[in-house]
């Protein structure tokens, strides 16, 4: 196959946040094959993003021949790799290499999960809910939520542990033993302050504290999963193979967080998928009800549990919808995603 035509631009999602999440945020991008199929991604990084696919990306994939979306992704990240490797660059090839998957499965009359998987494809997904209080969890479990993770930032940089610890039991008491309970600490912590919270709630049976550091503290998160008694979470800010790779070699983390839309696209989730069963690494990725993710969960993760969605993030068709028995999942061709409204 060969790319005839890649068009990106960034769409308006009312209500999405006042940062760099709308400044450097979601792009889509549509891809056109020499078939005259056209695929459709979403990636990250705003207006530089969208510079990014206008220039290197179509510089490297333009009318070039390539038999697999795997060495498109291949192109596009050895032709970056000097000035690439995290952040920008590989958001922006995540909305092409989900285009380009989108219509590589659509040539062949296909779901991207058909091309995944030949397992069935469940109805539903099992999904957990970012919630701030008890009062939220309580909500959330009984619209038919599996878990629910705790936002804690509001707690500050170095928060009082019996503070936290009187959120958890509050929410435990009112959950019950079942519901797993994750906490989120949006990377504001030191490594002292990581072991003090834990020790002050791991008895209420905690799932995974969620960056605890920030991304880039390697030894820190290294120190954290020895000597941590509850299981540590990262990677929605980590990007491409050989980002997830050393993670794993260097047991940083138990749980993978990566973003389908910004860690390097399908190519890439799929080999984090390899890394974690190759390192007994859990993978619960970012945002896993939103569209691109969803498919890939349902058909690479055995025991699948979805994030919960953006509300604010509209600009697209095939938005998964929540019932009781959790995400719902339909197989329709392609990713099953259309853009809502003009470009
Ligand atoms: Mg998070």
């Amino acid at each position: 196959m060969k790319v005839t035509r890649i068009a990106a631009w960034q769409p308006e999602c009312k209500g999405s946040p006042n940062d760099w999440r709308t400044t450097l945020g979601q792009i889509l991008v549509e891809v056109e094959l020499d078939n005259g199929i056209c695929g459709l991604g979403v990636g990250g990084g705003g207006k530089a993003g969208i510079h990014l696919v206008d220039t290197v990306i179509k510089e490297c994939m333009l009318n070039v021949h390539v038999d697999t979306p795997a060495e498109a992704h291949e192109t596009m990240v050895s032709h970056t790799t000097f000035y690439g490797r995290k952040g920008l660059v590989p958001m922006a090839i995540s909305g092409v290499d989900l285009a380009i998957w989108d219509a590589w499965a659509k040539s062949s009359h296909s779901s991207v999960y058909e091309l995944l998987t030949d397992k069935p494809a469940p109805l539903h997904l099992p999904m957990y809910q970012t919630v701030f209080d008890d009062e939220e969890a309580m909500e959330a479990v009984s619209n038919g939520k599996q878990a629910v993770k705790l936002h804690v930032e509001r707690f500050g940089d170095r928060p009082d542990p019996q503070a936290i610890r009187e959120l958890v039991r509050m929410t435990r008491d009112r959950l019950g033993p079942d519901k797993s309970i994750m906490v989120d600490a949006f990377g504001k912590w030191n490594v002292n302050t990581t072991l003090k919270v834990a020790d002050s709630i791991v008895e209420f049976n905690v799932d995974w504290i969620e960056e605890p550091v920030g991304p880039d503290r390697l030894n820190d998160y290294i120190s954290l999963t020895e000597k941590c008694p509850i299981p540590i979470a990262a990677g929605e800010h980590e990007y491409l193979r050989e980002g997830f790779l050393e993670l794993a070699r260097s047991k940083a983390v138990s749980v993978f967080q990566p973003d389908i839309n910004w860690c390097g696209g399908l190519t890439t989730l799929i080999d984090i998928y390899q890394i974690a069963r190759e390192h007994e690494i859990r993978v619960v990725p970012h945002r896993g009800s939103e569209p691109y993710c969803l498919t890939a969960i349902a058909a690479l993760d055995d025991n699948p549990l979805a994030e919960s969605a953006r509300t604010w993030f509209t600009c697209i068709e095939g938005i998964a919808e929540y019932s009781s028995e959790g995400v719902k999942f339909n197989l329709l061709p392609g990713f099953g995603v259309r853009v809502i409204g003009n470009r």
